[in-house]
């Protein structure tokens, strides 16, 4: 008996159950064409999701950092702070997507 994915859910499961005991997904209907097309699915939804998440990382470093200029904020101000914050964080997301990104497309091929 051997654990694995399932192609519904992700959660993990036996390969041994007819259907999936947490999304109630017939296992035994799906031949590996389906199961195929069902992981390619769900890993285009997971890139889609990732670019979502590095365009919202990419907003914050670029709009901490405008704000930090545009507005000739004084230094050690909450708003300074906030600004600094906001481009720091953006920037080290953006960075953790792309190498999430980068392993969720090697997996891919
Ligand atoms: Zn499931």
């Amino acid at each position: 008996m051997a654990v694995i994915n399932c192609p519904g859910c992700k959660k993990k499961i036996s390969d041994k159950v007819k259907t999936c005991n947490h999304c109630t997904l017939d296992l035994s209907e799906l031949d590996s064409d389906q199961l195929a097309s069902l992981n390619r699915v769900s890993l285009i939804n997971k890139t889609q999701r990732l670019m979502n998440f590095s365009f919202v990382a990419m907003l914050l470093f670029c709009g901490g950092f405008l704000f930090m200029f545009r507005d000739n904020i004084q230094p050690d101000t909450w708003q300074h702070n906030l600004a600094m914050g906001s481009a720091i964080l953006g920037f080290f997301m953006y960075i953790i997507i792309r190498v999430m990104l980068l392993f969720t497309k090697r997996k891919a091929s």
